[in-house]
């Protein structure tokens, strides 16, 4: 008798908790069901907040890299096309504004109505697919008077006339609708800002010199393509180097001596044949052809690693990834690169933010979008 006592009152314990457990539920489903249009309120208020309205976030002073885009032409669910957000300060770029990026500098926390400029690359379809994007949110978000500057190696001006052109009639329709006041006129669109580099290797032009900042642009080899130029940032004792689009070459392992971080793209030739093996499966009658020639003008992660050891790199990261990458075949992408450079690696996908805070030696890497 005693024993059957005893096994009782565990038992009642237990079903007073299921009780009280099954009480506290119901009530809360009772009150998110009551108040369930003001607590979706206060969510998206907070939602608010954050995406809409405190667009810039307080960033120590340093050298800031964002990349909003880390993929090509090739469509890749983890990567738009290529653009890297860099912040020097109180100073705010875009270089290159590849397909639906413009988005994720938004996503990322960075105010495009503060860009100081647009730097371009190159003039290939993936480097500035959403310039016309980009101008019209930096003219929206900051009521600017006068265009944003789009830099760039000669050819530019026909790139920007001709995002100019296609916004016309859109600039028009939103001037209409909100008012001069909101969106003067005057500050629609880009105004094209080209330099020029002569066609001899290794040669450099200085884009800014002002403020502790140091803007260089410098000839890359992407032939046929020409021009084409990477771009390096010197600020408060920091330094990073963009590539661009490239083959292995001088001016860019001469740019990039002993720079804190390297954006390389890369290419990986080994499974670039592997699609190019089984084009006969597609029926695209143009990837067999294109899949043969990329390779050519682009770097591969062993080749950036090399450049990046010999160049005393203290931080490489690629990006502009081609193939499209699924994350499980991250290691086969990176081959070899690991035996011919000492310090770190990052594949970048599309959200990643690199801090240098001004005059130390701290890299800091943070994912911003999931
Ligand atoms: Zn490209
Ligand atoms: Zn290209």
């Amino acid at each position: 008798m005693q024993s059957t006592t005893s096994n009782k009152k565990p038992m009642r314990r237990l079903l007073k908790a299921t009780i009280w457990v099954a009480s506290v539920v119901v009530i809360i489903v009772l009150t998110a069901t009551v108040f369930q249009k003001q607590l979706l309120t206060i969510v998206a208020t907070k939602i608010i907040q954050e995406r809409f309205l405190i667009q810039s976030h307080k960033k120590d002073d340093g050298l800031y890299a964002g990349l909003a885009g880390t993929g090509a032409p090739f469509p890749d669910i983890n990567r738009v096309g290529p653009c890297i957000v860099v912040q020097a300060g109180d100073h705010l770029y875009i270089i290159d504004a590849g397909q639906g990026s413009a988005r994720n500098i938004g996503l990322m926390g960075f105010d495009i109505g503060k860009v100081d400029a647009i730097l371009l690359t190159h003039f290939h379809s993936d480097h500035i697919a959403d310039l016309g994007e980009m101008m019209l949110q930096r003219w929206g978000s900051g009521a600017h008077t006068k265009p944003v500057d789009v830099i760039g190696p000669k050819g530019v001006e026909s790139v920007v006339e001709g995002f100019n052109h296609a916004y016309n009639l859109d600039a028009k329709y939103r001037v209409a609708h909100h008012g001069a006041a909101t969106l003067p006129p005057s500050g629609a669109g880009g105004t094209a800002r080209p330099f020029d580099l002569s066609a001899e290797e290794n040669t450099s032009v200085v884009l800014v010199d002002e403020g502790g900042l140091k803007i260089t642009a410098f000839q890359v080899n992407h032939a046929p393509v020409y021009p084409a130029v990477g771009y390096r940032f010197n600020y408060q004792g920091r330094s990073l180097v963009i590539s661009g689009d490239t083959a292995p070459c001088p001016s860019l392992k001469k740019q990039s001596q002993g720079v804190d971080v390297l954006f390389h793209e890369a290419l990986q030739p080994s499974m670039i044949k592997m699609i190019h093996d089984q084009t006969g499966l597609s029926p695209n009658p143009s990837l067999a052809k294109i899949t043969l020639d990329i390779s050519s003008y682009h770097t591969s992660p062993e080749e950036a690693a090399k450049i990046a050891q010999e160049a005393g790199i203290k931080h490489l990261v690629l990006y502009h990834i081609l193939p499209p990458l699924p994350p499980v075949l991250n290691n086969m992408f990176l081959g070899d690169a690991a035996k011919y450079y000492n310090g770190p690696i990052t594949l970048a996908r599309d959200g990643l933010l690199i801090s240098l805070p001004a005059n130390s030696d701290k890299i800091s890497i943070n994912q911003m979008l999931k």
